[in-house]
């Protein structure tokens, strides 16, 4: 490698590339590293010189260039990054700055000083995106050049490549660099596995070839016809991502393998629908197996479609079918955009980055950076589920993501107040799992609030760093008492009870025996307008009776239709909204309200306005509320009756 293909490169694509800027940037980066060699045994320069030529691949701007050619300077020369400043400017420094490890501190154990350089790559990477690409394109080179370490070293930059580098190249949308990270690591990780499979797939490559081949002609053939330019080509399948298959559909190296793949390349989106129609015509797709990425694209900004036919040998080929644009995007990622369109002030292109936003948000939040890198880890590596808001907005996320997660993708304030869900109409608790394709409602109430519980449930790093946020915050406020607020007082038992008297009493339910909805009750009237209704065999009525005799008959009505208030005490925990909710919807009963407030710190009020289809409905709604665990009283209006 040379200098020159470097600038050959740079000229490729840069209209009107800062030559003198690389070329100086090389001078000073190859008499700082003067004398130093690399483990392989060649010239340090070589090594910067390498990922600045990775970064052209990428087809990234001169400043990159140079800042690549002088990313070790600092960390491994006698210069500062005041010389940098000095003969390059703050911009180029600030990356140089980036790419620098952390001083080894006393008291981190070599986990969390690995942990505490990946944090301070990502902070840098908030402000300017350009030094994760850098650190991505030093990654690899090391990755390419690590045979010269012994054994243990190699093993434990690999996992540190596949596990953090990898995924993070994937979420830049950088595909290239992903796939190369990760078969270079699994070489170093599962040596003898990396090798079956790469024998595997010599021997049964020539029976690919020829399926690829017959297609490619019988397509060719059927798009003479129209004006449509196709470009076909056969996919390179990559050995980590077919083992990673191969364990998780627990199926052997023919079952996944043994099916062609490959992609259509064509001008514009109209195109590709048409393509699509064409092949599904000729070759009989498999139900399920369509994507449309370019409707629905993933949050790398990839997009494509993706389809799976009965191919010319009857066996299933996966077909992709993209624009050049989109091909482009795909492997090249965040890289790419720049180049179609352009790198300020996009907002699509500001929301594509908003993870990194959220990441440095989580990283702040994060007792330690070892817990930072398990979030990261999740949000990074798991496959991606597409859901709908009612409004049919796509909110993505990772695999496992539950009802709370949705909530605060969609906005905080939403995942703040969420009290439960309707999943495609069902009522669920919070900690239900989205799975793709689910419409997801969120249910919210005003005087909901985050809890340090919710953190058990949660599995996205932006819900997460919400909660602990708002937990933070909560632990400084004074400690809120809850009053428990005066109802607009309705009177309730009227409408379930009835006196037989002349005048219309007031009736109350008495709170020594607390009857309940269908017991036998008596009246007791002390008071000229009012009754107490007690259960018939009440001590504290027999005595009064006997004493006074104002004994009056009252009886339960069965009043359809009207609006009772049910009122649920109970110890909080996840998901018991969701779960009285789906009690009383089991039994039919038709809601006209549904609320909940916190009474206390783990005390929380359930009220829900429904209308009773007759007693023994009203019986058998509070019957199976109070089965309801951590339920510890049920009320009709103010009145217990547990
Ligand atoms: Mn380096």
């Amino acid at each position: 490698m040379q200098l020159s293909d470097l600038i050959k490169k740079l000229k490729s694509y840069e209209k009107r590339p800062n030559i003198s800027l690389v070329k100086k940037a090389y001078s000073f980066a190859e008499k700082a590293h003067q004398g130093q060699t690399r483990a392989t045994g060649e010239a340090y320069i070589e090594h910067p010189l390498n990922v600045a030529c990775i970064l052209a691949d990428l087809q990234m701007d001169d400043t990159t260039i140079a800042a690549a050619l002088l990313h070790d300077v600092v960390e491994d020369t006698s210069y500062t990054l005041k010389d940098i400043t000095n003969e390059f400017g703050k911009e180029i420094a600030a990356l140089v700055e980036g790419m620098t490890k952390i001083k080894t501190l006393k008291n981190l154990s070599k986990e969390d000083y690995h942990a505490e350089t990946i944090r301070k790559v990502i902070l840098a990477s908030v402000k300017d995106i350009r030094v994760i690409i850098i650190k991505l394109a030093d990654r690899l080179h090391n990755m390419r050049t690590i045979g010269a370490f012994r054994e243990e070293k190699r093993k434990r930059i690999a996992k540190d490549a596949l596990e953090v580098y990898a995924p993070i190249a994937h979420k830049l949308g950088i595909a290239s660099i992903k796939w190369q990270l990760e078969d270079l690591s699994f070489e170093q990780i599962e040596p003898e596995i990396y090798k079956e499979l790469q024998e595997k797939i010599n021997q049964t490559q020539r029976g690919r070839e020829k399926e690829i081949e017959k297609i490619k002609k019988t397509l060719t053939e059927e798009l003479k016809t129209t004006k449509i330019p196709i470009d076909i080509s056969g996919r390179p399948k990559h050995i980590y991502s077919i083992w990673k298959k191969m364990q998780k559909k627990q199926k052997s190296f023919e079952e996944i393998y043994d099916l062609a793949a490959l992609r259509v390349i064509t001008d514009n989106i109209r195109h590709c629908y048409e393509i699509l129609g064409i092949i599904h015509n000729l070759w009989t797709p498999i139900p399920k197996e369509f994507d449309d990425y370019i409707a629905t694209p993933k949050s790398n900004m990839y997009q494509s479609l993706h389809t799976v036919v009965i191919g010319p040998a009857k066996k299933p080929v996966e077909v992709q079918i993209r624009t050049q644009e989109m091909h482009d995007i795909a492997e090249q990622g965040i890289a790419a955009h720049w180049k179609y369109k352009g790198i300020h002030g996009e907002e699509e292109f500001d929301q594509k980055l908003k993870w990194m936003m959220e990441l440095n948000e989580l990283q702040k939040d994060s007792e330690d950076a070892k817990e930072f890198l398990k979030m990261l880890h999740i949000d990074f590596f798991e496959d991606e589920i597409f859901a709908f808001t009612p409004k049919g907005k796509v909110i993505e996320l990772p695999k496992g993501a539950v009802v709370l997660d949705f909530a605060y993708a969609v906005h905080s304030d939403l995942g703040d107040k969420c009290i439960a869900a309707k999943i495609n109409g069902l009522f669920v608790p919070l900690r239900a799992i989205v799975n793709n394709g689910d419409r997801v409602e969120i249910i919210t109430a005003k005087t909901q609030h985050p809890s340090r519980d919710w953190l058990k449930i949660v599995k996205t790093s932006k819900a997460a760093a919400k909660i602990k946020q708002y937990v933070r915050g909560a632990q400084q406020l004074p400690v809120k008492r809850f009053k428990r607020e005066e109802e607009e007082r309705k009177e309730l038992e009227e409408w379930i009870i009835e006196a037989d008297t002349m005048s219309k009493p007031k009736i109350l339910l008495s709170k020594c025996c607390k009857p309940l909805p269908g017991e036998k009750i008596m009246g007791y009237g002390k008071t000229i307008g009012k009754v107490t209704v007690h259960k018939s065999n009440c001590p504290a009525l027999k005595k009064n009776i006997v004493k006074e005799n104002k004994r009056i008959n009252v009886h339960w009505i069965d009043n359809i239709g009207r609006i009772v208030n049910l009122k649920v005490e109970a110890l909080n925990r996840t998901g018991l909204f969701a779960e009285i909710l789906n009690t009383l919807i089991a039994i039919n009963t038709t809601m006209k309200s549904a609320h909940a407030k916190p009474l206390g710190s783990n005390i929380v009020e359930c009220s829900f306005g429904i209308e009773t289809s007759g007693l023994a409905h009203l019986q058998d709604v509070i019957k199976r509320v109070k089965k309801i665990q951590g339920v510890r009283n049920v009320f009709i209006g103010n009145v217990s009756l547990k």
